[in-house]
């Protein structure tokens, strides 16, 4: 048929996998997409940074490739010679609702980094395997009685909430409620009286979750220093974190934390070095489960609520002691490398999904038609809609700083932090993996010559080239469906080979 992108039989394979991805797009249509294109390889190698990606970013406009010690331009290129005239860069957006290929990107790159600070890569020492590691789950206090699934020992569903007692509250709801729900009940999170649930504590409790983990991680610094005088050594509590939303809307958090020595010389402290054997991980368990329990505050005051807030930590502490590997776990209680990485990276990109908030800020013309009275997802962003409204007399610079991020989060129920963090010496970045894999696609998916690739020169010294772009915005999104179609296949493929690859690399190591 065409004498399009070389080769019928990438033609005909193309066609079959889209048809059977596309659905409602014929065929046909896509086969003539990528038919029209005179070079179909060098296209997907153009797009394949971006190729997964749902609303790719077009980018156009000049790339320099200039030698670093001399800044002369060896070469520049208009994007307008490349295939579409344009540069296409992956959205970046990390909720799988949003970008599903790029919310795996940062699933995979969350899943390196957490297990690189337990098992060493990436350049933290091996030797971070052997330290005492525990996993802790920290969650909010109630604000009042909700729908639960609950199982017993054999994983059979109990009933919700049994009361011997047949009384019901002030506004005339039981207090009891005797149904197994099943865990995707929809009712499972939601309160049993809507007007006993105290929303405003907890979207004020959403809004503090990061000073309460700040000053719990003070406090257990502060115990370390007990077992500092004992040992002699210098030690580090080292971290990296997801929040999660509960079906009630409250936040908790999943932290991974592992026991580091450092050296006493200032100049030095930032080396990850081995703490001294004899400290075990149920000791470091010990201790956080101390700073939890002893940590809380009261916030500052609110016109709403002089006296301010009570925050602190629900009673559900669960700090588990991490084991290496998946052999000889002889107690339930601890839990193994692989499976803290992967529910600590399947967080990071769920995390926003699960209470049915929204993704976009709320203005005070939309803000009404999210805040029905009637649901507790609309009591709750009614809740930080009118405690983030700034009272008259209220200097604005301030409230913005302090209350008025209950305003600004509002579709976050509150919670206005990072999702996913770790402490300065955890192990990698993500930018520092970010730039890893543009590397990699460079030098791997791209048969021109590559830039920043350093040259050994005859007298010994390192030449690097680096490429500067002067790219400006042209649009959001592929040209056109069957282009999105065509890339995305081609993306998902690639994706799902690395996926398992380099997981069974990890995990197996
Ligand atoms: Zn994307
Ligand atoms: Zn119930
Ligand atoms: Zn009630």
């Amino acid at each position: 048929m065409s004498t399009g992108y070389g080769s019928a039989t990438v033609d005909s394979l193309a066609a079959r996998r889209l048809s059977r991805l596309a659905g409602s797009t014929p065929a046909a249509e896509l086969v003539t997409a990528a038919g029209r294109r005179e070079d179909f390889a060098g296209w997907l190698r153009h797009v394949t940074p971006a190729a997964g990606c749902a609303h790719p970013i077009r980018l156009s406009g000049t790339v320099f490739r200039v030698e670093q010690a001399t800044g002369r331009i060896t070469s520049e290129r208009h994007t307008a010679q490349m295939p579409d005239g344009l540069i296409y860069t992956a959205c970046g957006n990390r909720r799988a609702s949003v970008c599903p290929s790029c919310a795996e990107t940062y699933r995979a790159d969350t899943f390196q980094l957490v297990t690189a600070g337990l098992v060493g890569g990436k350049g933290t020492p091996a030797t971070v395997a052997a330290h005492p590691c525990v996993f802790l789950t920290v969650t909010a206090p109630s604000f009042g009685p909700v729908h639960t699934h609950r199982t017993d020992r054999k994983g059979r569903p109990l009933p919700c909430r049994p009361r011997r007692d047949d009384t019901s509250c002030e506004h005339g709801t039981g207090h009891a409620c005797w149904e197994r729900h099943t865990e995707d009940d929809p009712r499972v999170g939601q309160p049993l009286c809507l007007d006993c649930y105290d929303h405003p504590h907890q979207a004020v409790w959403n809004l503090h979750v990061g000073e309460l983990w700040r000053r719990t991680m003070i406090a257990a610094t502060r115990n370390l220093r007990q077992l500092e005088k004992l040992t002699g050594h210098k030690l580090r509590l080292s971290y990296t974190k997801v929040a999660e939303f509960q079906a009630r809307g409250a936040v908790h958090l999943h932290a991974l934390v592992r026991l580091d020595g450092r050296d006493p010389d200032p100049a030095l402290s930032h080396l990850t070095l081995s703490p001294p054997p004899g400290i075990s991980a149920a000791q470091v368990a010990l201790l956080l489960r101390s700073a939890v329990t002893e940590t809380s505050f009261t916030t500052a005051p609110h016109p709403y609520r002089p006296h301010g807030w009570p925050i602190g930590w629900g009673e559900q502490v669960d700090p588990r002691p991490v084991r290496l590997a998946a052999r000889d776990l002889d107690d339930a209680a601890e839990i193994t490398t692989t499976a803290v990485a992967a529910y600590l990276a399947k967080y990071a990109t769920k995390a926003t999904e699960t209470a049915g908030h929204l993704s976009a800020r709320l203005r005070p013309d939309t803000v009404r038609s999210y805040t029905d009275h009637t649901t507790h997802s609309g009591r709750q962003i009614d809740a930080c809609w009118r405690l983030g409204q700034r009272p008259v007399g209220w200097d604005p610079e301030e409230w913005s700083t302090s209350w008025g991020r209950l305003w600004r989060w509002a579709h976050m129920l509150g919670f206005a932090g990072h999702f996913s963090t770790r402490s300065r010496r955890y192990s990698t970045t993500l930018t520092a993996l970010r730039q890893a894999r543009r590397d990699w696609q460079r030098d791997h998916a791209n048969p021109r010559p590559a830039a920043n690739k350093v040259e050994r020169l005859d007298d010994g010294e390192d030449t690097t080239e680096v490429v500067i772009s002067a790219l400006h915005f042209a649009g959001i999104g592929w040209h056109t469906t069957a282009d999105a179609l065509l890339a995305n296949t081609a993306a998902a493929q690639a994706r799902a080979r690395r996926r398992t690859a380099r997981e069974e690399l990890w995990t197996t190591g």
